[in-house]
């Protein structure tokens, strides 16, 4: 047993607690109690000046990517192998770990096959550190609507996909069973892409293909994640009945409200349209936000106007592993409170996972993903850029 000695306890609804001590049993936390309640016996570790919280998540990751701006997303899906891409996702789960983020929703592989099913076994069997993955696998898109775009190549190159394709019911309801059983947790959707005549986005499957997988992954009790970037996208993905709604950058009032009122949550990945507007010279930090990013704090204001339920998802890949907190530090900027935040990337994120009886609060009970940090995160979101300790399943990272 370990008994954690931090100044101070945050979780989210119980506000700042002090004094307390947690001790750690095996891979839960067996107890919460004041400060000199544990036995000397237990392994201690002091953590002083220091707030102690739940792991960190991150619902929108792509481990199989690394920023574009080393290497354009073209070259990564048809120049890099899936073993040479699997290399780079340990060293980027590593350090999303170290980063203090225990879980992450992994959301597609783009074009690296099931590598993420292996690695997630790897990380859950120890034998390479990293955060407990949710994974998608391969990701579904329409027929011809993904990248790399078929129309920059010659006819009879054969071009890789960073996603499976597939046309009619019958085609997605094969995919989503096929990737369910090669150990998707969550099935992801493209509901629309930049498939329009000049690259323009448009949304992709009809609403019954949507439907079907929609209903195929939920009778084999995987979850749904929509990709969609236009409110007609957005619409059919809450119509067809998914789960979250990832980017949502060109939602409208009525598309928030029919989100809220079936349920469905947002993952507002604001960091990929910064990071993305950063790279093609349309915003330097600090300086004002880009067409993208204004268009991204508008869906952000809407979504928490409508009484959407928002997580915490970035799209990491996009950039740099380990800088997630990117995100957080992102919505605290557009408004949310550093609590609302802070819930939203460990609470609220295991409710979205549907592990809020065990993942995103320091809780008796609960999985022993916990990070401490120095300082204060409730006053300043950066104080978390730094853990002081992490762990995981009851297991301390160093
Ligand atoms: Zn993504």
């Amino acid at each position: 047993m370990i008994a954690l000695h931090p100044a101070r306890v945050w979780s989210a609804g119980e506000g700042v607690r002090e004094s307390l001590s947690v001790l750690v049993d095996g891979r839960r936390i067996a107890k919460i109690a004041p400060r000199g309640a544990f036995s000397a016996a237990d392994e201690s570790i002091e953590l002083p000046g220091c707030t102690l919280l739940p792991g960190l998540m991150d619902l929108h990751s792509h481990l199989f990517l690394h920023p574009y701006n080393e290497t354009a997303w073209d070259d990564q899906v048809l120049k890099e192998s899936e073993a040479y891409r699997t290399v780079r996702a340990v060293n980027h789960a590593r350090a999303t770990l170290a980063a203090g983020f225990t879980s992450l929703r992994d959301l597609g592989t783009e074009g690296a096959g099931y590598a993420d099913v292996a690695l997630k076994r790897a990380i859950a069997e120890g034998l390479t550190p990293g955060p407990r993955l949710f994974v998608a696998t391969r990701a579904i898109v329409a027929t011809g609507s993904y990248g790399p775009a078929r129309r920059n190549f010659r006819p009879d190159c054969c071009c890789p996909q960073g996603a499976e394709e597939a046309s009619g019911i019958d085609e997605v309801v094969r995919a989503v069973r096929h990737q369910a059983s090669h150990g998707a947790d969550w099935i992801k959707l493209y509901a629309d892409y930049r498939a329009g005549p000049d690259g323009e986005t448009v949304p992709t499957f009809s609403i019954d293909e949507m439907r079907a997988a929609a209903d195929a992954a939920h009778g084999l009790g995987r979850p749904v994640a929509a990709h969609a970037t236009s409110d007609e996208g957005m619409r059919r993905s809450a119509l067809a009945g998914v789960d979250t709604i990832e980017h949502g950058y060109g939602g409208t009032e009525a598309t928030f409200a029919l989100m809220q009122l079936k349920g469905i949550a947002y993952l507002p990945t604001l960091m990929a349209a910064q990071s993305i507007s950063l790279y093609r010279g349309e915003y330097v930090p600090g300086g004002s936000p880009s067409a993208r990013m204004a268009e991204a704090a508008r869906a952000f204001a809407r979504a928490r106007a409508a009484g959407v339920v928002i997580g915490c998802g970035s799209d990491v890949g996009v950039f740099a592993h380990g800088e997630n907190l990117g995100e957080l530090q992102a919505m605290a900027k557009l408004g949310m409170g550093a609590e609302e935040t802070l819930a939203a990337a460990t609470a609220v994120n295991a409710a979205i996972l549907r592990r809020a009886d065990e993942l995103g609060r320091v809780r008796e009970g609960f999985l022993a993903d916990l990070v401490a940090v120095d300082g204060d995160p409730l006053g300043d979101l950066a104080a978390l850029a730094k853990p002081r300790f992490v762990m995981k399943n009851g297991i301390r990272v160093d």
